[in-house]
């Protein structure tokens, strides 16, 4: 939708923040005439792109203000989320949503239902929040299956009605559970994405805490061939927003290392 975008303004596509979380794809956006912007002074162009986790109220206004054309490529995914939580809202549920607090999906959220929204992001977090009665949670669409599971499981025995709607994103919760599964079968873990993915990053907290050895890497030449002396097999994983390119770069720099590798499947993200 992006490039879309960019062919038929000519004038400029802006999009707030990065579009994904991923450098490399967003340099390759930039050649093609999508900026970024990170100050609302700077939303000057033609054409603005809501990014899939969507954006905050304030920019879309002033994006609107300046005259720009707004292209809406919020994921249905997230949308979704976000309509079951503003349906608990108002069916009076008091509203956790298990989430990164500075993710651009939880700060829309906060932003359109305020204090009827607690956003926890860990157990200790959701332990310290004062229940009044009826009780909603959802997750954040790249939130950890594991942390969302522990989370609603303390949060059922703390009240008396809990509403949990699943708002996990199929394409995320897959990937997980392939890392649950492959972290058995390798010596090292390799997880390709970009630094600041959410999704990405969770990967590697399931190698982690396996105590296996876990590289999260954006590009090939971070790969460090001495970091895998003694190690016969690796598994290689990836965000749902690093490009095919890449992770074919990874693999290539791994066989030439000369490591046997296990592949997570490639899955079409829904
Ligand atoms: S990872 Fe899932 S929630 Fe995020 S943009 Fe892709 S499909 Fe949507």
């Amino acid at each position: 939708m992006s490039e879309a975008a960019a062919r038929g303004h000519a004038g400029g596509v802006l999009t707030w923040g990065p579009l994904i979380h991923n450098p490399q794809v967003v340099g390759r956006l930039e050649e093609v005439g999508i900026g970024v912007a990170d100050d609302l002074r700077d939303l000057v162009g033609e054409a603005f792109v809501v990014s899939a986790y969507g954006v905050e109220r304030a920019v879309l206004e002033t994006a609107r203000a300046h005259g720009m054309t707004v292209v809406d490529a919020t994921c249905p995914v997230v949308t979704r989320a976000h309509s079951l939580a503003y349906r608990l809202a108002e069916e009076g549920y008091q509203v956790i949503a298990v989430g990164d607090h500075g993710h651009p999906e939880m700060v829309t959220l906060k932003e359109a239902l305020g204090d009827r929204v607690t956003v926890v992001h860990d157990r200790a977090e959701a332990a310290a929040v004062r229940l009044r009665g009826k009780t909603g949670v959802i997750s954040q669409t790249t939130q950890s299956v594991q942390n969302f599971r522990e989370i609603v499981g303390d949060l059922a025995l703390r009240t008396r009605e809990l509403k949990v709607l699943n708002t996990l994103c199929p394409a995320i919760t897959v990937r997980q559970e392939e890392a649950e599964v492959m972290v058995a079968e390798v010596g090292a873990l390799v997880v390709v994405g970009g630094h600041h993915s959410s999704n990405t990053t969770r990967l590697a907290e399931i190698g982690r805490s396996r105590s296996l050895p876990t590289y999260h890497i954006e590009v090939p030449h971070e790969l460090d061939p001495a970091r895998f002396a003694g190690i016969e097999r690796v598994g290689v994983m990836s965000g749902a927003s690093t490009p095919d390119w890449i992770i074919a770069e990874v693999v290539e720099r791994l066989r030439r290392i000369g490591l046997d590798m296990k592949q997570a499947a490639a899955r079409p993200v829904p």
